[in-house]
């Protein structure tokens, strides 16, 4: 059943395939949507083919109110108004069976996020069956740029089993539902179970991909968890030498599986929380250019920092409204922090007091939030709060009216840390 070949045939008709190059954008409040296609333009003259996937989980949609629909319309009068010819899609992120439908209508890519499942074990005839069609692989496996064969047991395949194999059939169930309903090719699929407590090894990725052939998905982008911490809108934590060695490591097993499975020829990795993490964006550029593959970035939820930063930058009215935004988070930081305890590192004791803050003028606001290591005024702690803190500003009037009239320096700044920090670092 894995080497069923005519599920490769499938794949060579397919219609919506992801380009090798894609950067998720979108953000909280669909207002930059022009700002962030201008920085893939930009991408282009200098030389990289990157498609946009403007996306919004289900999560996000809840705190601001928002359904799925905004956003495709965003992405559509950002598309219009700029004349932007290529490829374009609209990311249901974060999907569950319980709430894909909401996404339905108005998206193109799916992420099918089944990390609730792993570490729950499938049923026993199941494991049993996907121990028994992965024994050939027993012994010392060798696989194309990995220098050292991987020592494969059945207990290891059994273990991948018990971790992943439930987590996959439920993804196989929400991909059949979405096919059921838009019909098959009409659509991205990415498998994502990067929000888990562990990450996940080369050797579970390589079972991972045999699961998901075998529930014949035709996964085109797969967010594994990585070593390491990706904390929301700040640098990477973790060891590097280790990343840039499973990263690597990830892009061989990929290649294999896609040969062995039959998998998509183009599936790639995605890397979710990827904006900021400027200290494995060299490893991951020299890996993708080494191995010659494509890459899913994710960055969409600092978009709206960059808002922030534009209000301080205007001084006046819109840094009141900045200064105003961060004394609410500072005084709702339980509540506020809470849904994201996984992926934020806040030392309260380096947060800043709204009374201190409220004296700063625009340019300080902006150099403690905006990402450059570099300025000692920069706090990735009053970063991090801020991060978490958009329920605040999608409670304030006066924050939608802000960011209108302060379009044009907030829409700089949007698209200058998209090109200088992210795309420059990754892909150029
Ligand atoms: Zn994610």
């Amino acid at each position: 059943m894995i080497m069923d070949k005519n599920f490769n045939k499938k794949e060579k008709t397919m219609s919506k395939i992801i380009e090798k190059y894609s950067f998720g954008i979108g953000d909280r409040f669909a207002r930059q949507g022009r700002a962030q296609l201008e920085a893939l333009l930009q991408a282009k003259k200098l030389g990289v083919n990157l498609v946009p996937v403007w996306n919004k989980s289900y999560r996000e949609h809840t705190i601001t109110h928002t359904q799925p629909d905004t956003v495709r319309k965003e992405a559509d009068a950002a598309v219009k108004a700029l004349g932007w010819k290529d490829s374009y899609y609209v990311d249901a992120d974060h999907v569950n069976i319980k709430t894909v439908d909401l996404f339905l209508e108005s998206s193109d890519f799916y992420t099918l996020d089944v990390a609730d499942f792993s570490g729950k074990p499938a049923d026993e005839a199941g494991i049993k069956e996907f121990v028994k069609a992965n024994q050939k692989f027993i012994g010392k496996l060798s696989i194309p740029g990995i220098d050292i064969p991987l020592d494969i047991t059945e207990a290891i395949i059994e273990s991948s089993a018990r971790k992943y194999l439930l987590a996959i059939q439920e993804a196989g169930k929400i991909y059949r539902h979405v096919e059921e309903k838009k019909g098959k090719d009409n659509f991205i699929t990415e498998v994502s179970i990067d929000e888990t407590d562990l990450p996940q090894i080369p050797v579970e990725m390589l079972f991972i991909l045999s699961a998901i052939a075998k529930e014949r998905i035709p996964a085109q982008t797969i967010a594994p968890k990585f070593t390491g911490r990706f904390n929301k809108g700040v640098d990477y934590v973790g060891d590097v030498k280790q990343f840039e060695r499973e990263f690597n490591e990830d892009l061989c097993v990929i290649a294999f599986a896609v040969q062995e499975f039959g998998l998509p020829a183009n599936l790639k990795l995605s890397i979710h929380s990827g904006s900021d993490k400027f200290s494995i964006y060299e490893p991951i550029k020299k890996a993708i250019q080494k191995h010659n593959a494509g890459l899913h970035l994710k960055t969409a939820g600092t978009t709206w920092l960059e808002e922030l930063i534009g209000l301080a930058c205007a001084e006046g009215e819109g840094l009141a409204v900045a200064k105003e935004v961060y004394r609410k988070a500072f005084g709702r930081y339980d509540e506020l922090c809470g849904p994201y305890a996984s992926v934020i590192d806040i030392d309260k004791k380096k947060l800043l007091s709204p009374d201190e803050v409220d004296k700063w003028d625009g340019k300080k606001y902006a150099e403690t939030l905006r990402h450059v290591q570099s300025n000692p005024a920069y706090n990735q702690h009053f970063r991090q709060l801020l991060h978490v803190g958009f329920k605040v500003a999608a409670e304030m009037e006066s924050y939608y009216k802000a960011v209108e009239d302060n379009e044009k320096v907030i829409a700089k700044n949007v698209f200058e840390n998209l090109v200088e920090r992210h795309i420059k670092r990754v892909f150029v």
